[in-house]
C-alpha cells in the first residue's frame, strides 16, 4: 500500500515505517478497561488515540482487525500478585455476583464510548471467557521450563526467563534494582524471587470466581489474559499492541515475557503507548481526591468542574495533543477545545458559501499533503489540527473573493475538511445550544425540586412534577436523582 505512516515503537524507541506482517491485513490489540467503576479521564485517552489509529488505518485502505479487551478476573489490587480481585471484592462489598458488576460497567463503558464517537473494536473478548487459552498457555510456558508449580499457583521463572531473553527491554528495567524495589510480603514465599509472576492463582476459600485447572481451582494471573486473547484472535505474531503509559510494567514487560517463553518469540511488532492525563498537574487518583469520570464531565457534576463539557469537546481536547505528550486536565484548557472545536466546526460548515471560478488560486495538493504528513508522522493530532485550522484562513478568503477556486477543486476541498474532521479525527457536529440550554434549564428546575423535597415541600416537588409533564417533559426519580425525557 502507498503510504509512509510511521509509528514509534515504544519497544525499540524509534519512529519505524509501519509495514503490515500481511497486507492489507492489519491486527492491532489495546488493553481495555477493567470494569469495576465508571470510565474516567484516563480511559478516554487510549480509546480515543487508539480509535485515531483505527479510523486512519481504515482511511489508508487497510482491513483492520481490532481488539480490545474487558478485564473481568485476574486482575489485583497490586501488582504484587496479592491482594484480592478488583471485580469480586466490588462484588463481595456489594452483595452482587461478579458477572453482574461486569455487565453494569461494560453498558455504562459503551455508553461512555458511544457518546465519545469511539467506534467499537471488532472483537471485545473477556478474560473470563478466554480461561481455557489461559490455562493452555500456562501449559506451554510450563513445559518450556519458564514457570513453577508452588502450592497450587503457578509462578513464572524471570531469572530462568533471562538466561535467554530480556526480561525488561521494553520498560528499561534492570533486574538488580527490581529485586531491592519489589517488596516481599507475607505469602509471597510461594515465589522463588519477588519479582516472579502468577500465572495462575489458587483460589483461596472466600475467592469468589475460580475455575477447575490442572493445578489447583484458581484463576489467571491478570498479565495472562491479553497474551492468550491478543494469541487467539490475531495470531502468534501480530503488528501493533497498545495501551496506556502505565501498563509498559509490568503488564506488557510481562506479556512480552509470557509469549517469548511460549513461541520462543515476541507476539508483537509495534509497541504503542499513550501518555497520561494529569488534572490541573497532578496525578489522577482518588486517594488525592482529583477523580473526574467521564459521566461527572457530561453532567459537570464535580466540584473541580466550572461547567459541563460535552464529549465532542472532550474528544478534541484529547486529539488537541499528540499521543506521547503529557496532557494536562483543567477548566481553562477545556473551555479552550470547547471554542476551537466549535470555531472549526462553523468553519467546516462555510465551505458551503464558497462560489466557484474559472481557476484556482492557491495549491490545494499542497495543503492535502501537509494533512497526510501530520499523521504519517506518528500520528500527530496537534499539526493536523494547526493545518485545519489555517486552511480555515483559505476558505474566509475564498467566500471573501480574495482567493478562487475550480468547481472540481472545491469539491476537493469538501471532501479534504470531511475525510479528516469527521471520518479520521471523529468530530461530529454537537447538539445545538438551544438544546444544550434546554437541558440545563430543567435539571436546574429538579433540582430545585430535589431542594423541595428535603425541605418536606411535598406539595411544591409534586406541582413542579405536574407543570414539567404539562409542558411535556416527563420526570422519573431515579435513586441517584432524576431522569427526565420529552414527550412532545
Ligand atoms: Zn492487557
Amino acid at each position: 500500500m502507498e503510504h509512509k505512516l510511521y509509528i514509534y515503537n515504544t519497544l525499540t524507541r524509534e519512529k519505524e515505517l509501519f509495514i503490515p506482517i500481511k497486507e492489507p491485513y492489519v491486527g492491532m490489540y489495546v488493553c481495555g478497561p477493567t470494569v469495576y467503576g465508571d470510565a474516567h479521564l484516563g480511559h478516554a485517552r487510549p480509546a480515543i488515540n487508539f480509535d485515531l489509529l483505527f479510523r486512519y488505518l481504515k482511511y489508508l485502505g487497510y482491513k483492520v482487525r481490532y481488539v480490545r479487551n474487558i478485564t473481568d478476573v485476574g486482575h489485583l489490587e497490586n501488582d504484587a500478585d496479592e491482594g484480592e480481585d478488583k471485580i469480586a471484592k466490588k462484588a463481595r462489598l456489594e452483595e452482587l455476583e461478579p458477572m453482574e458488576i461486569v455487565q453494569y460497567f461494560t453498558d455504562r463503558y459503551h455508553k461512555n464510548m458511544d457518546a465519545l464517537n469511539v467506534m467499537a473494536p471488532s472483537i471485545e473478548p473477556r478474560a473470563s471467557g478466554h480461561i481455557i487459552e489461559q490455562i493452555e498457555l500456562t501449559r506451554r510456558i510450563l513445559e518450556n521450563g519458564y514457570a513453577y508449580i508452588s502450592n497450587g499457583s503457578v509462578y513464572f521463572d524471570v531469572d530462568k526467563f533471562n538466561t535467554k531473553f530480556n526480561y525488561g527491554k521494553l520498560s528499561g528495567r534492570v533486574l538488580e534494582d527490581l529485586y531491592s524495589t519489589t517488596r516481599e510480603l507475607d505469602g509471597q514465599n510461594e515465589k522463588k524471587k519477588s519479582y516472579d509472576f502468577a500465572l495462575w492463582k489458587k483460589a483461596s476459600p472466600e475467592h469468589i470466581m475460580h475455575w477447575p485447572s490442572p493445578w489447583s481451582e484458581g484463576f489467571p494471573g491478570w498479565h495472562m489474559e491479553c497474551s492468550a486473547m491478543g494469541m487467539k484472535y490475531l495470531g502468534e505474531v501480530f503488528d501493533i499492541h497498545g495501551g496506556g503509559m502505565d501498563l509498559m510494567f509490568p503488564h506488557h514487560e510481562c506479556e512480552i515475557a509470557q509469549s517469548s517463553a511460549a513461541l520462543g518469540q515476541d507476539t508483537v511488532r509495534h509497541w504503542m503507548h499513550n501518555n497520561m492525563i494529569t488534572i490541573n498537574g497532578q496525578k489522577m487518583g482518588k486517594s488525592l481526591g482529583n477523580f473526574i469520570t467521564l459521566n461527572d464531565i457530561f453532567s459537570g457534576n464535580n466540584t473541580l468542574l466550572e461547567q459541563a463539557y460535552s464529549p465532542m469537546t472532550v474528544r478534541f481536547f484529547i486529539l488537541m495533543a499528540h499521543y506521547r505528550s503529557t496532557l494536562d486536565f483543567s477548566n481553562e484548557a477545556l473551555q479552550a477545545a470547547e471554542k476551537g472545536l466549535i470555531r472549526l466546526m462553523k468553519g467546516m460548515a462555510s465551505i458551503e458559501k464558497i462560489k466557484s471560478s474559472a481557476i484556482t488560486s492557491f495549491n490545494l495538493d499542497d495543503f492535502e499533503k501537509k494533512l497526510e504528513d501530520a499523521l504519517n508522522d506518528d500520528l500527530n493530532s496537534p499539526i493536523l489540527i494547526a493545518h485545519l485550522f489555517d486552511g480555515l484562513k483559505i476558505i474566509n478568503n475564498l467566500i471573501a473573493g480574495t482567493e478562487t477556486i475550480m468547481e472540481k477543486d472545491l469539491e476537493k476541498l469538501k471532501n479534504i475538511y470531511t475525510s479528516y474532521i469527521v471520518d479520521i479525527l471523529g468530530l461530529q457536529q454537537q447538539e445545538t445550544t438551544n438544546q444544550q440550554l434546554l437541558n440545563d434549564v430543567v435539571d436546574m428546575i429538579l433540582n430545585l425540586r430535589i431542594e423541595a423535597k428535603q425541605n418536606k415541600n411535598f406539595a411544591l416537588s409534586d406541582k413542579i412534577r405536574n407543570e414539567l409533564n404539562k409542558v411535556g417533559v416527563v420526570v422519573r426519580d431515579s435513586k441517584d436523582g432524576f431522569e427526565w425525557e420529552i414527550t412532545k
